[in-house]
């Protein structure tokens, strides 16, 4: 949106206060989600009430799931942008200042159908340079499940061709990228609509040639067998670039808790998948997101789920409380739970783990690890903070670094000298001898 903006003339500021517009991009995805977001669009409101902001663009997930709602509860929006109307910002912008500003809530709503083909992030602004960037493979999600919206917000699955992708990196890549992070809503089928049919293997081997590149991550993997086959597990440990890194969002591994899910696997399934990705790519790190308190979720279910997390030993685990969704499937369940389970359950669950966290951080204490640097700590000379490959950006632990004279994006080895709770205490090894 932004490089729209800036290719049709609009600069950007820091501060709403003074802006000719602001573009408000919310997320949809969940209740706590909207209520943030709807929070933000209020206090722009405010602004625009006193005369301190010229007009107001709300875009993302829940302009268009909410289209007429949000100027319903807030009277002060210009213009609500769909998702699949991203492209025509500027249009949405100009609008705003034109002398006959749209008034009724139809001329206050710019939407457009679904796309056939990925939009290309070709103009892209950075509003931070970074030595990270997020490259997003594939819009939409085909699968099912039970509890998620996602699929009824953006749409069916479609991947952005093969090229393009490549091209996108390269040009990140060519503007100081070293990081760069593979997202979708579900990375592993990527390229099964497109007409060439490559797949992620066959991408991931296009980016390893990027030689600027020094690591690709991957998220949001689905747990199916036959996406995460033995072609793409290979190709993950033979690569250069690509990280032995994967997350893979497993959400249960109780087999009727999974079943009632949609998630299309057995617990049984879910924990060959583990052991055959630790066979094939040694050392791999593996992140997992899960989901505790599903409708009809038992005690009993809910113990072999702990159970699991104790015995597989993940070495980074998210957690969410259930939460209903009107319009998902899930909501229709019987079996809700009380707020008082769930979150005694998700409480449960992130102490079991915290413990193998603290656990997994203390045994990297007195090893020499790569790490990162993605800044300098704001006054104190010789201080920085970075990550190693087993830490996602934004997600993952820190490693606070003594050096000197690093620079954002370098990485450095560094011994690592003690723990900070999930994050690691590390000397640069120059300064280490
Ligand atoms: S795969 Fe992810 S985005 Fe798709 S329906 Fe399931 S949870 Fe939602």
């Amino acid at each position: 949106m932004l490089g729209r903006l800036q290719a049709a003339g609009y600069r950007w500021v820091v501060e709403p206060e003074g802006a000719d517009l602001v573009v408000v991009n919310t997320c949809g995805f969940l209740d706590t989600a909207r209520e943030e977001s709807l929070a933000v669009v209020r206090q722009m409101a405010e602004l625009k009430r006193r005369g301190r902001l010229g007009g107001i663009l709300v875009a993302g997930c829940m302009a268009q799931r909410d289209k007429e709602a949000l100027i319903e509860a807030c009277p002060e929006i210009d213009q609500v942008v769909g998702l699949f109307a991203r492209d025509q910002i500027a249009v949405a912008a100009r609008r705003t200042t034109a002398e006959n500003r749209p008034s009724t809530v139809a001329e206050r709503l710019l939407m457009a159908d679904p796309l056939e083909r990925a939009p290309a992030d070709d103009c892209r602004v950075a509003l931070v340079p970074s030595h990270v960037a997020y490259l997003k493979i594939a819009e939409g999600c085909d699968r099912l499940c039970a509890f998620c919206s996602i699929p009824m917000i953006r749409g069916r699955y479609l991947s952005k061709p093969i090229d393009q992708v490549v091209d996108e990196a390269r040009r990140l890549a060519d503007g100081g990228v070293r990081e760069l992070v593979l997202i979708a809503q579900d990375t592993s089928v990527y390229g099964h609509d497109l007409a060439d049919r490559p797949r992620l293997a066959e991408l991931l081997g296009r980016l390893d040639r990027i030689d600027s590149l020094a690591w690709i991550r991957l998220m949001y993997l689905y747990p199916r067998r036959s996406d995460l086959d033995d072609e793409l597990l290979d190709a993950i440990a033979s690569s250069d670039r690509v990280l032995p890194y994967l997350d893979i969002p497993l959400q249960h591994i109780a087999d009727e808790v999974l079943r009632r899910m949609r998630r299309g696997a057995t617990g049984d399934e879910t924990r060959r998948l583990i052991q055959r990705i630790r066979e094939r790519i040694s050392g791999v790190v593996l992140r997992t997101t899960l989901l505790v308190g599903f409708p009809g979720e038992t005690d009993a279910q809910f113990e072999e789920l702990l159970d699991f997390v104790r015995r597989e030993r993940f070495d980074r685990l998210g957690a969410f409380a259930y939460r209903r969704e009107p319009g998902t499937a899930s909501d229709q369940l019987d079996g809700h739970l009380p707020e008082s389970v769930k979150e005694s359950r998700y409480d449960r669950l992130m102490e079991t783990q915290q413990q193998i966290a603290f656990e997994l951080a203390a045994a990297r204490v007195g090893r020499r690890l790569d790490v990162m640097i993605d800044r300098a700590v704001a006054e104190q000379p010789g201080a920085y903070v970075g990550r190693t490959a087993a830490d996602a950006p934004e997600v993952d632990g820190l490693v606070y670094v003594t050096g000197d004279d690093l620079r954002p994006g370098q990485i450095v080895p560094c011994e690592i000298v003690t723990t900070q709770d999930y994050d690691l205490i590390g000397v640069a090894v120059d300064r280490a001898k």
